[in-house]
C-alpha cells in the first residue's frame, strides 16, 4: 500500500459517521474559518437565521461565529473518520491500562504485608482490604504477581526486590496509560514493545492452567500488540510513518476541502505542525495530500 493509497479514503466527509456526531455531541462541534477565501467559501454559507460554518469534524454546517480563524495550515487537527475511531480504541486500552497500574500497586502493598501475612500476595491483601475479595479480583493470577510471589515464597528475604519489581511493573503499565491516552506516537510504540516483552510469561501461566483471568489479559493484550503494529503502521509496517500521517491528513475536512479547490499549497520547510497538542498533530505533516475527492454538494440547512 502506498501513502497516497492509506490517505485517500475522504470517507464521512459528506456522511458523518456516529462516533463522530457522537464526539460533536459531546465535545461541541468545531468550526475553523481559513483566511484562505476560496477555502473559506466552500467551508460557510449563508441561511436566513445567520451565516453558518462547517463543522472540522462532523461536516455539518452550524450556526453562528467560527471557533477560530487563521491560516488553514494553522487550523486544529481534529480527530474524524478512521482517526476518531482509532483514537476511542487507544483510549479504552488507557482505561484497561489504568485499572492494571491500580492492581499492581495494591500487589505492591500486599508485597509489603506479606511478611506479616506469612500466606500470600493474595491472602494479604483480602486481610486487609475484604473489598478487593468481594469484587472477586485475583491479583494472583497476574501472571507477574504469580512469578514474583514463587520468589517470594521461596526466598522471604528478596522481599524489597519483589516490591520493587511490582512497582516497576506498576509504572510501566501507568506510562502506557498515558501515552495511549494522550493518543501520542512514543504510547503507541512504548505499548507495543512492553506489552509484547511481557507475553511470553503469560503463555507460560496460561500452560499452567487456563483461567477467566489469565486468558481474557492474555487476549487483550495480544490483540493490542497486533492492533498497535498493524493498525499504526509500527516500525515500518504497513507503509510505515508516512502512511500513519497520511492516513491521519487525508481526513482532515479542510485538506479534503483544499484538495477539492485544486490549490494545495506545498508545506514550507518540509511541513509546520499545525496548532495541536498531542505528538500525533505534530505528525500530521510532512506527507502527501490525498487525491482530490469532490466537493460536498450538502445543502444548506
Ligand atoms: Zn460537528
Amino acid at each position: 500500500m502506498t501513502a497516497t493509497d492509506a490517505g485517500a479514503p475522504a470517507r464521512g466527509v459528506d456522511r458523518p459517521s456516529r462516533w463522530e456526531l457522537r464526539t460533536c455531541g459531546r465535545k461541541g462541534h468545531q468550526t475553523y474559518a481559513p483566511h484562505e477565501s476560496e477555502l473559506a467559501q466552500r467551508l460557510s454559507g449563508q441561511t436566513g437565521a445567520g451565516q453558518v460554518w462547517r463543522c472540522l469534524r462532523c461536516g455539518d454546517f452550524v450556526l453562528g461565529a467560527p471557533h477560530g480563524a487563521g491560516p488553514a495550515d494553522q487550523a486544529p487537527l481534529v480527530l474524524r473518520g478512521k482517526a476518531l475511531r482509532s483514537a476511542i480504541i487507544l483510549r479504552v486500552l488507557a482505561a484497561e491500562r489504568l485499572v492494571r497500574t491500580v492492581l499492581l500497586a495494591l500487589a505492591v502493598y500486599g508485597v509489603l504485608r506479606f511478611r506479616a501475612s506469612r500466606g500470600s500476595i493474595q491472602a494479604a491483601l483480602d486481610r486487609d482490604l475484604p473489598a478487593l475479595r468481594a469484587a472477586g479480583i485475583h491479583l494472583d493470577q497476574l501472571a507477574l504477581v504469580h512469578e514474583l510471589q514463587h520468589a517470594l515464597t521461596t526466598q522471604p528475604s528478596r522481599l524489597s526486590l519483589v516490591a520493587a519489581l511490582l512497582a516497576g511493573y506498576a509504572a510501566i503499565e501507568a506510562v502506557e496509560a498515558v501515552g495511549l491516552w494522550l493518543l501520542a506516537r512514543w504510547g503507541e510504540y512504548f505499548a507495543a514493545v512492553a506489552t509484547a516483552v511481557f507475553l511470553p510469561l503469560e503463555v507460560r501461566e496460561l500452560a499452567k492452567g487456563v483461567t477467566l483471568t489469565r486468558a481474557g489479559a492474555f487476549t487483550i493484550n495480544v490483540a493490542a500488540v497486533l492492533y498497535l503494529l498493524l493498525a499504526k503502521h509500527l516500525f515500518g509496517l504497513r507503509g510505515g510513518r508516512a502512511a500513519y500521517d497520511s492516513e491521519r491528513r487525508g481526513e482532515q475536512l479542510l485538506e479534503v476541502e483544499r484538495s477539492a479547490l485544486g490549490s494545495a499549497p506545498q508545506h514550507p520547510g518540509g511541513g509546520r505542525a499545525p496548532a495541536g497538542s498531542t505528538d500525533d498533530r505534530a505528525a500530521a505533516t510532512t506527507t502527501t495530500l490525498p487525491d482530490p475527492t469532490p466537493h460536498s454538494t450538502r445543502s444548506l440547512p
